[in-house]
């Protein structure tokens, strides 16, 4: 029996990027000048991450345009210090996405670590409205600020772990997420290479099912339009568009597309843009592979699903080696 996991017949595909900052924190660019880039480069939604504090910028949406109400928080090794100062410090920075728009509360806010508001009367609002939450490094804190935000109302990613220098040691520990930042453009572009997907496969070998998620974190227009989502839903509403980053409907992608994703018997189908190789990967050592002759690409690829690979999860790389990343489908779910 045919499963449709992504196809344009059951929807349509919407482009996304779900981490950037703007003048309401250390970005370059004001919200509005955010929207018409993205709006210009075909892009249906943005999620404007300002650092630590949440902000709904629903003024901004139009019938072809949403913003995701959302923010990023960090929780430092040691609280005190500033990331660009101390350059070997670990840090943990999460992406908070509000499921309802109207949700800008604030949860586990630090008056200390929000010092990209520069006025002091709206800083001492917000300190008065949230109070001084402290935040504390390692598996229990940052899993209680994961807790809390969950609790309201809020869905949580795991950005750049190697910007953060953490390794599995770290974030192994982490619960609750929602998603993982398999790409960010402003790190690759910056020279680290920030490109995770060894991370998600860390977390699904251990039986968490995250997302792949990413984002390009721009901070400047240089670091705009590197990585992106595409979610599979019927019309452009935020409730649609989280309903869909909830339940798995969409890939990450550097710059392939996927047009199509279905199960057919024991059989996966991929169909997609220009591509040099398609990847089979499962929880185990199984996997498989459809390359490109030389001088061609392909545009689709048939891989047999056995029950001994649990999940699997596709990956499209084209010529630039540039990816497109399925989510993990566990076949007992199927
Ligand atoms: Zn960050
Ligand atoms: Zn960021």
């Amino acid at each position: 029996m045919k499963k449709i996991l992504l196809s344009a017949e059951t929807g349509k595909f919407y482009k996304g990027n779900m981490h950037c900052h703007s003048t309401n924190s250390d970005g370059k660019n004001t919200p509005e000048e955010l929207k018409e880039m993205y709006k210009a480069k075909g892009y249906s939604f943005l999620a404007i991450t300002d650092h630590e504090r949440i902000i709904n910028y629903s003024y901004l949406d139009d019938k072809d345009f949403i913003t995701i109400t959302s923010g990023e928080y960090a929780i430092k090794e040691f609280s005190e210090q500033s990331t660009l100062k101390n350059r070997n410090m670990k840090v943990c920075h999460l992406n908070l996405y509000a499921k309802e728009q109207s949700n800008d509360n604030s949860v586990c806010y630090n008056d200390t670590f929000n010092h990209f508001v520069k006025d002091p009367v709206i800083k001492k609002e917000l300190l008065e409205r949230y109070g001084n939450y402290e935040r504390i490094y390692g598996a229990d804190g940052i899993n209680e600020i994961i807790r809390i935000a969950n609790e309201n109302g809020f869905f949580v990613c795991y950005n750049h772990p190697r910007w953060s220098l953490e390794n599995y040691g770290e974030y192994s520990e982490y619960e609750g997420l929602w998603g993982v930042e398999i790409f960010n453009t402003s790190c690759n572009r910056g020279g680290l290479y920030e490109y995770n997907i060894n991370v998600f496969d860390d977390f699904l070998r251990d039986g968490k099912k995250v997302y792949a998620s990413c984002g390009d974190d721009n901070h400047s227009p240089y670091s705009s339009f590197g990585a992106f989502v595409m979610v599979n839903t019927e019309e452009l509403t935020y409730e649609n568009i989280i309903n869909a980053l909830l339940n798995g409907n969409f890939y990450s992608s550097t710059g392939p597309e996927i047009f199509e994703l279905y199960v057919d018997g024991n059989f996966v189908h991929i169909k997609c843009s220009d591509a040099k190789h398609i990847t089979y990967s499962t929880r185990g050592r199984r996997s498989a592979i459809k390359n490109a002759d030389k001088d061609s690409c392909i545009t689709e690829a048939t891989f047999e699903i056995q029950d001994i690979d649990e999940y699997f999860r596709l990956d499209v790389i084209d010529e630039y080696g540039r990816r497109a990343n399925t989510q993990a489908y566990y076949i007992n779910l199927l």
